[in-house]
């Protein structure tokens, strides 16, 4: 129904809502929840108020009214008392309809906000309701709801009290049109109230228990719609891709193992490859996430993957999102398989033209293995014989539309493995990346030391300079990493002068050699600059965040970042896994002012306290909230109305563990019982075919 139709509405008021919220029909009017309640139970005595109390009532009866000023100044002023004290009840205007309604003599429940002035407590323009109170339909008013509005929707009385109003005839005239969008069985098995109770409880709650029993139904349903659909796309891409299974483990995969791997695989990294071991071997696409913090391990998994796609005939491809990046991976790989078992090589965009053309040969006939590479990958030109696998490192900086290109590579499309060194907390994984398999690598190898992590502040400068000394004088190399924020581009780059200065200053040439590589810099210069200190022939590398992630220079053992209460956690956790590469104890050391917000102390704090990136990303969504912390592009699917995933971990456990077991006793929906969701795919899906939905 449209809102114009509801009482109390009519065409001024119904466009204002349109313009304004955005709403049309009494279904949407009856979704915009309140965004708090003021407790209407509690009562204040005119003796215990303090200016510092937001919104209270009190209970008191008029003694006295007179008008006082002039003109604009004009205003009445009534003497309000209860047994503890007297205070003063204000109005500017409306000063007529005042005059008649508001008795001498009569008792009220005054409600607002209390000022302090000329020693006595005042409230102005009060709400003021007869005591005691009159029974309502929608009961008796404990819990006043408190919604947004605009300051348009003000000026014609659309205020927080005329929604409200609105709200309530919606309630009182329509609530039985509402219709039940979960099945009986999951209400009961949840002891989640039904839909109409649930929307009646959020805007007139009847007690804080009904409240919170309102606000669980309507969580649980907004996150249960959310994985119905993710996982509904997942299953209807394991129906449309068939993928390559890989039955076999052969001799490159044994032989790697038994003979080549210079160390035993932690359990983490056992339980990931088996996890994708039985994906492959499905006959479905793998879509699987691989989170596991810097240094977990993760190029052996993926290393024995794509073996493991060789033995079964296929080829497989590596993905890195810069150019130093895929030389990295390129470089480890044939170190590890030292040359020998499979042929594998690199592509990137200074492949030289009469190389590529080789490769390209190459790739077609079979001969590559293994193809490592940057975006390059991914142009039309380069064909596979036959490619079976795609591991994508720090998928951030791929989007869907380029992996959809990689699965255009071969007639069945590839198994994909994402690997991320960015830890998301758990439920934000499950929201995010609810549609891909999650497997986790949450133990660091064995013997690695613990990078050591202080706190100092500016007057401890000269400190940090001698300890960088001693440990250059070690051999060691060192990061100097600035801030550089958009909003502040121009004083973060006098800052990183200054500091540059500085350390010129400190460590003067020729004995100390400075690296310096900013996002201002051409690229050729950047890479110049990387590369002298990646060679080892500078010992200081200065910074700002345009540092690549999983650089890997082991020889550099301290992380210094200047400012560190600019930073965010999870990139302070970042910056942090630069070092703690090689055999040396390494250090990180955080700079600070010395007048530090409570948040920005937490944090400090937090990386002083731990190394362990999932511990820090759930501090982190405690502390930003969900919608700050991906930084993809994705954060559509965080826009949640009643959820927060930082706080509705069970009910969102609960919320997804119901529709896997639903799609597994009933994949079609076609249970009578489950004719609700059915009809909500439908609908929702209507017109996308599977192509569009890949
Ligand atoms: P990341 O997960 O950050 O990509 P890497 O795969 O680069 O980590 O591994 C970091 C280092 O740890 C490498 O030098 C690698 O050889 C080593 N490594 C990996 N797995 C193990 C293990 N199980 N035991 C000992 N060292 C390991
Ligand atoms: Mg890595």
């Amino acid at each position: 129904m449209l809102l114009v139709y509801l009482k109390g509405v009519g065409p001024k008021r119904a466009e204002l809502l349109q313009k304004e919220l955005g709403m049309n029909t009494y279904g949407q009017l009856l979704n915009h929840y309140p965004f708090r309640y003021i407790d209407r139970t509690r009562f204040y005595k005119i003796s215990e108020l303090t200016p510092e109390l937001p919104l209270v009532q009190v209970v008191g009866k008029i003694l006295s009214k007179e008008t006082i000023g002039e003109k604009h100044k004009k205003r009445i002023v009534a003497k309000f008392a209860d047994e503890t004290g007297i205070m003063d009840l204000v109005w500017f205007q409306s000063l007529k309809w005042v005059e008649e309604n508001v008795l001498r003599g009569s008792t009220y429940i005054a409600f607002g906000k209390p000022n302090w002035f000329n020693n006595s407590f005042s409230i102005s323009h009060p709400d003021l309701e007869a005591y005691p109170r009159k029974q309502g339909v929608t009961g008796n008013l404990t819990l006043q709801p408190i919604y947004h509005t605009t300051e348009k929707m003000k000026k014609s009385f659309l205020d927080s009290k005329g929604l409200q109003k609105l709200i309530q005839n919606i309630i009182e005239l329509h609530i039985n049109e509402v219709k039940e969008t979960l099945p009986l069985y999951i209400l009961e098995k949840y002891k989640l109230i039904s839909k109409k109770e649930a929307l009646i409880q959020i805007h007139f709650p009847a007690n804080t228990q009904m409240l919170q029993h309102a606000e669980r139904r309507l969580k649980f349903e907004e996150l249960f719609f959310i994985q119905l659909q993710l996982l509904h796309n997942k299953q209807l891409r394991s129906l449309k891709f068939k993928g390559a299974p890989f039955n076999t483990v052969g001799d490159k995969v044994n032989t790697f193992y038994n003979k080549m791997l210079p160390f035993a695989l932690t359990n983490a990294q056992k339980r990931v490859i088996k996890e994708i071991r039985i994906d492959t071997q499905r006959g479905s696409q793998m879509n699987r996430l691989v989170q596991g913090d810097v240094g977990s391990g993760k190029t052996v998994v993926a290393l024995m993957s794509m073996l493991l796609a060789n033995d079964n005939g296929h080829q497989a491809c590596m993905m890195a999102p810069t150019e130093i990046l895929a030389r990295q991976h390129f470089q480890s790989l044939v170190d590890l398989l030292k040359g020998e078992l499979v042929n594998v090589a690199i592509l990137t965009g200074n492949t030289s033209k009469k190389q590529r053309i080789l490769l390209h040969q190459q790739l077609e006939n079979g001969e590559i293995d293994i193809l490592v590479g940057t975006h390059a990958l991914i142009e039309d030109k380069v064909k596979f014989k036959n490619l079976g696998l795609v591991v994508i490192d720090e998928q951030h900086r791929f989007g869907v539309e380029q992996r959809a290109k990689l699965w255009r590579k071969n007639v069945i499309p590839p198994h994909i493995l994402v690997m991320t060194a960015t830890p998301i907390p758990r439920t934000l994984a499950m929201t995010l990346y609810g549609d891909l398999d999650v497997s986790v690598i949450d133990e660091l190898p064995v013997g690695r030391i613990p990078i050591e992590t202080k706190h100092l502040f500016e007057g401890q400068r000269l400190r940090m300079f001698g300890f960088m000394k001693q440990e250059i004088a070690k051999g060691r190399q060192v990061y100097v990493v600035y801030p550089l924020i958009k909003e502040s581009e121009t004083l973060d780059l006098l800052h990183l002068e200054a500091g540059i200065e500085q350390l010129s200053h400190e460590f003067p040439l020729p004995n100390y050699q400075i690296s310096i590589v900013h996002g201002q810099m051409p690229n050729t210069d950047k890479q110049y600059e990387m590369q002298r200190f990646i060679e080892g022939k500078t010992q200081i590398m200065v910074a700002t965040t345009v540092i690549e992630v999983g650089v890997n220079v082991p020889n550099a053992s301290v992380m210094i970042i200047e400012n560190a209460e600019r930073f965010g956690l999870s990139q302070l956790h970042q910056l942090r896994g630069r070092v703690g590469r090689g055999a040396e104890q390494s250090f990180c050391i955080l700079m600070s002012g010395n007048k530090l917000s409570a948040n920005s102390k937490l944090r400090l704090e937090t990386m002083v306290k731990t190394n362990n990136g999932f511990e820090i990303s759930e501090i982190d969504l405690q502390l930003r909230g969900p919608g700050d912390i991906t930084g993809t592009q994705q954060s559509g699917v965080l826009e949640l109305k009643m959820a927060n995933l930082a706080k509705d971990q069970i009910i969102l456990q609960e919320a997804r563990n119901t529709v896997i077991q639903l799609f597994e006793q009933d994949p079609t929906l076609s249970n009578p019982e489950n004719i609700l969701l059915k009809n909500y795919l439908d609908k929702k899906n209507r017109g996308i075919t599977f192509d569009k939905i890949s």
